[in-house]
């Protein structure tokens, strides 16, 4: 039998080490801290976090070294930033106790959920799914891979801890992970009950307050207490 075409190679992740990590899913937390979520005009207390999903594909490497340009998206005037912990699963799990969760993990990473605001705001009005808005062409940048047992004695906790973004060396976005309304251990454990999770599943862990809009020329550094920094800059758009 003959294979039609090249068959679609997913990311490799850049780790801490010569290991690479290769991404199969993405899920996303939305609303997982308090201001954020009424910064978007919702009640947390009323409406409890919940995810969804992108492609494995929109995930691209963003180690300060790699000098990472994101091109501005197609079909927006409204391009945002959202810093997040990101967490990579090492072992599958389904129906996960969240006491249990901590060893289906296997390590830690710093990412941007970059959104196409306008989109996603109008589709979330309109009552349609997010895919427009969220899942967009390399909208998912990732520092490198920390693997959880190297990650605690840098002093990365999951439970604890400021995750900052700046643009231009403007800080916008500054909290700490304490704030998260669902914890780690908890999303682990809430994701697995609809999905069987697998080594290579990414799980953003939602944003903090501060979201802004982005120009092409923008240099973006995300940073979490304990894990390698990310960084990026907006390009113009690509015509092709
Ligand atoms: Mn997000």
């Amino acid at each position: 039998m003959l294979v039609l075409f090249e068959p679609c190679h997913p990311t490799l992740l850049q780790t801490t080490t010569a290991d690479s990590y290769p991404v199969r899913r993405v899920f996303c937390i939305g609303r997982n801290y308090e201001a954020h979520a009424r910064e978007m005009g919702r009640d947390p207390d009323r409406e409890p976090p919940f995810f969804f999903t992108k492609w494995a594909e929109t995930v691209v490497n963003a180690d300060p070294d790699d000098a990472c340009r994101i091109a501005y998206p197609p079909e927006t005037h409204n391009f945002h930033f959202e810093i997040e912990l990101v967490v990579a699963i090492g072992k599958a799990g389904f129906r996960i106790d969240a006491a249990e969760a901590e060893q289906v993990i296997w390590g830690y990473a710093v990412g941007l959920d970059m959104t196409r605001r306008d989109l996603q705001l109008e589709a979330r009005d309109l009552g349609r799914p997010w895919d427009t808005g969220k899942n967009v062409e390399q909208s998912s940048p990732m520092g490198r891979l920390v693997a959880r047992d190297a990650a605690r004695p840098n002093g990365f906790d999951p439970g604890s801890g400021r995750i900052t973004l700046s643009v231009d060396g403007i800080v916008k976005q500054d909290a700490d992970l304490s704030e998260l309304i669902w914890p780690v251990k908890d999303i682990v454990a809430h994701v697995s009950r609809f999905y069987r999770l697998a080594p290579g599943d990414l799980i953003f862990t939602g944003t903090p307050a501060g979201v802004g809009a982005v120009v092409p020329g923008n240099r973006l550094v995300g940073e979490i207490a304990g894990l390698p920094p990310l960084e990026i800059t907006v390009a113009p758009p690509a015509d092709s």
